[in-house]
């Protein structure tokens, strides 16, 4: 069968495969912990709940405009005033189905064949593949020094003329990491000089720690909207653990929402008006919602970190916002039961039934990505496994269900 070349290259996100593999094992019954999963476990906020079933009651369920319905627009241009102190217009605003076709949307809009997009790393699985899908280069930029932020003459030193735009993702996913004010700043700057684009991910924008603040980009402007060269990208999916309704936004000049619409309308029409009367509802509903979230998580990432403290031979920068932490494993993926990180986490999955992330997706090999998204009972258990599987001096045996187990491979 002859198919499309960059559509057959195009790997499944491993984060869905790997949710799909954990659905499956626990309909066999199988006890599984799922410490991959990008969402929270919180219920839908009432508000969305109510406006959307008051929208789907109404039996007025039909084609709304291509960019988003007026009233979700309305409560995007609140959003930005209180989140960002940003004036915007609803014309700079193009609604789309999750944060991830808001991505591809400005990706297909802005890039040429053979442009080039930087991408930071780690960085979000999806982002070099749907730059390979539109034809256009990642260029990744990896901290040469092992951390998890890129120093700013590391991202300069890559830009060239093919250079169309950056993609920054602060709170990351999945390192956990804010990107430091002066970095963004300087960003900020060089893409003013440069005339790119900087695509901000802000998904995770209030899911931080320890009263630090994800600071935005756009502080570091003097343009406005309309002559900005900063893309603002953001959802309901993680702050109001609304991943299932599957609306993003994108907050750019007009002229590009224009474009962004037009592909929009050849492609997907509109969001359906149900889930925009939902994401209304989350945006306009009572915010401490999402504090209410962030102070769980939070506390999760404290857990986590307690756990990992005695785990033999684990790294782990503790996680300043997100719900994930991407611990060091090298000492584990170099001996007769890993080679690397996609190797480790099929036998962790396989001999204890954990669920993690190889770090490899993410541009940092040697590393697993955790969530910590679920609740504490999860979270312990799921490490106090991965322990027994992998560490020679966790206890050998271990309860898992009502199966005792003796780890006889260490
Ligand atoms: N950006 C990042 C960094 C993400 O982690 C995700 C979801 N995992 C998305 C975008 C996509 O969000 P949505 O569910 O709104 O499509």
């Amino acid at each position: 069968m002859s198919l499309s070349q960059v559509a057959s290259s195009i790997p499944a996100s491993p984060t869905i495969a790997l949710n799909e593999e954990a659905r499956l094992l626990r309909e066999k019954g199988e006890p599984v912990i799922h410490l991959g999963i990008g969402e929270p476990k919180n219920k839908t906020p009432i508000t969305a709940i109510l406006s959307s079933a008051a929208k789907l009651a109404s039996g007025d369920v039909k084609y709304v405009p291509t960019d988003g319905t007026p009233s979700l627009k309305k409560a995007i241009v609140r959003y930005c005033e209180d989140n960002y102190d940003r004036i915007v217009a609803p014309q700079n605003i193009i609604v789309s189905d999750g944060a991830k076709q808001s991505l591809f949307n400005i990706l297909f809009t802005l890039c040429n064949p053979q442009d080039e997009v930087i991408v930071l790393a780690p960085y979000w699985v999806s982002y070099p593949e749907m730059i390979k899908m539109i034809g256009a280069i990642p260029v990744i930029v990896t901290p040469e020094d092992g951390s998890f932020v890129p120093r700013f003459d590391e991202i300069e030193r890559v830009v060239g003329s093919y250079t169309k735009a950056i993609i920054v993702n602060s709170p990351n996913n999945p390192s956990g990491m804010i990107y430091p004010e002066d970095l963004i700043s300087r960003i900020v700057d060089l893409c003013e000089r440069k005339g790119i684009f900087m695509i901000c991910d802000d998904i995770y924008h209030k899911l931080v720690f320890d009263g630090r603040v994800a600071v935005p980009a756009c502080k570091y402007t003097q343009k406005d909207v309309e002559s900005s060269k900063i893309i603002l990208v953001n959802g309901v999916a993680k702050l109001y653990g609304m991943t299932g309704f599957r609306v993003g936004w994108v907050i750019a000049p007009q002229k590009l929402v224009e474009i962004m619409t037009n592909v929009q309308s050849q492609t997907t029409t509109c969001v359906s008006p149900v889930m925009q009367a939902a994401a209304e509802g989350a945006l306009t509903g009572m915010q401490s919602i999402v504090e209410t979230l962030r102070l769980s998580i939070q506390n999760n990432r404290d857990v986590l970190m307690q756990e990992l403290q005695s785990f033999t031979d684990i790294y782990c920068v503790k996680p300043q916002g997100t719900f994930y932490a991407l611990p060091d494993f090298k000492v584990y993926c170099r001996n007769s039961i890993a080679r690397n990180s996609v190797e480790l986490c099929q036998f962790l999955l396989k001999k204890a039934l954990v669920v993690t992330v190889p770090g490899k997706e993410f541009g940092m090999e040697n590393h697993l990505r955790i969530s910590y998204a679920g609740t504490v009972k999860e979270l312990t258990e799921g490490i106090e496994r991965m322990k027994w599987a992998l560490d020679p001096n966790a206890p050998s045996d271990i309860y898992i269900g009502d199966r005792k187990l003796i780890r006889d491979w260490l």
